[in-house]
């Protein structure tokens, strides 16, 4: 369990004489009630302090003041106090500080919710009625909302992926600064606008994210539309479906490139599209061969998004991946060189003819899947 494993790394920067405190997701998800897989420490120690404290640790954002500690193998991200300096590219501060008092760092936080402390025996520390923000579920920013949103436009994004996973309402000031910012959204990497996204898509409420870019017209300097009624019925656990619901919904190669989207996510979405494509004419034999179940799933997912009227179950076309007589094209009985060998020629554009209509013909139940009775076929119908 990733909280005892945190309590031991608190107890040693106790021990060496520093302060240290759980902060941010993880706080906020304990008072909700809702496990959170990071648990995230923060200390007065300085970086080189910390290192001298533990045997094992990882640099991995040392500039920022973040150590990971391992502590018998658990990785634990343990980050010093710190103030940002001035942002004057809207991204990222031009300079960070490390301070020794726990306030300081709370107040550079983004949201109420994100910005309480707890110490290791469960104190809460919440300068900012985070906890009361959240029982009223409103996402709140931290200080002077339009000011917060200036130095980091990314945090516009979160506020709406937060209340897209949680169900939260954007509190008014907070969210007439969204709406009175939106454009600074350009400033933004599309790295993380991407990685919100996926977090959208993979929310409890995505229907409500889509409002919310709507509501506060992030939508407009952002590629692709945003269609709240597209959305009423959205739910999946996999980022890659909420891109490939996206493209079918836009349609747009240049989209791919925009969002930064992986090679993983561009091919599952346009074979979503395909299939998707076919669906309404009913798939055939070699859909469901070709076709991986993710893929015909997701497609039969966005039809039933969409409220089309379709005569099939998730039940269906598993039994019709199941029957298929094989299930890839290496399981076929036959190589080249066989058909080389019966048609007595070279190899050639023919060969690979000839083995896609052997393919079909095993697929379409005409031949049964062995080298004999393919022999005979290639002989008797194929070759004529
Ligand atoms: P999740 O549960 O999705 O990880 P999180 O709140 O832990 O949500 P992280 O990105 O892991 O989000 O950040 C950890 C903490 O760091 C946040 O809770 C917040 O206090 C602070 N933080 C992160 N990003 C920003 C930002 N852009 N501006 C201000 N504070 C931020
Ligand atoms: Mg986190």
């Amino acid at each position: 369990m990733m909280w005892k494993a945190a309590k031991r790394v608190i107890e040693k920067i106790e021990q060496a004489g520093f302060e240290a405190v759980f902060v941010g997701g993880a706080v906020r998800d304990f008072i909700i009630g809702q496990p959170n897989n990071d648990v995230d420490i923060a200390t007065s120690a300085l970086p080189a302090e910390i290192k001298a404290i533990f045997s094992e640790t990882i640099d991995v954002g040392i500039e920022h003041g973040t150590v990971l500690v391992l502590d018998e193998g658990e990785p634990i991200e343990v980050t010093t106090y710190r103030t940002d300096g001035l942002y004057t590219d809207h991204r990222r501060p031009d300079t960070v500080t490390f301070v020794r008092n726990l306030e300081d760092d709370l107040a550079r936080r983004d949201f109420t919710m994100n910005a309480m402390a707890m110490t290791r025996d469960g104190v809460i520390i919440d300068l900012y009625n985070g906890q009361e923000d959240i029982q009223h579920k409103v996402i709140r920013a931290v200080g002077q909302a339009e000011q917060r949103f200036k130095e980091d436009a990314l945090r516009m994004m979160r506020a709406i992926r937060f209340s897209a996973q949680l169900g939260f309402t954007i509190e008014s000031t907070t969210l007439s600064a969204i709406q009175s910012l939106a454009e600074q959204i350009q400033y933004v990497a599309r790295e993380r606008i991407h990685a919100e996204l996926n977090k959208i898509w993979t929310s409890r409420f995505p229907v409500q994210g889509i409002a919310m870019l709507r509501q506060t017209t992030l939508n407009q300097f952002l590629q692709g539309t945003f269609v709240v009624a597209d959305w009423k019925s959205f739910q999946t656990e996999n980022p890659l479906v909420g891109w490939a619901y996206f493209y079918v919904l836009n349609e747009q190669e240049a989209f791919f490139s925009y969002y930064k989207c992986s090679n993983k996510e561009k091919e599952f979405a346009k074979q979503v599209a395909e299939a998707y494509g076919k669906l309404q004419a009913g798939w055939q034999v070699l859909d469901y061969f070709y076709y991986d179940i993710e893929v015909l799933n997701t497609a039969f997912d966005i039809a039933l998004w969409r409220e089309h009227e379709i005569a099939l179950s998730k039940h269906e076309i598993a039994l019709k991946k199941a029957q298929l007589p094989i299930a890839t094209a290496q399981q076929l009985a036959i190589s080249g060189r066989d058909v080389i060998e019966w048609a007595q020629k070279k190899g050639g554009p023919w060969l690979k003819t000839a083995l896609d209509a052997a393919l079909y013909a095993v697929l379409t139940r005409q031949v049964e899947n062995n080298k004999e009775q393919l022999k005979e076929w290639f002989y008797d119908i194929y070759k004529g």
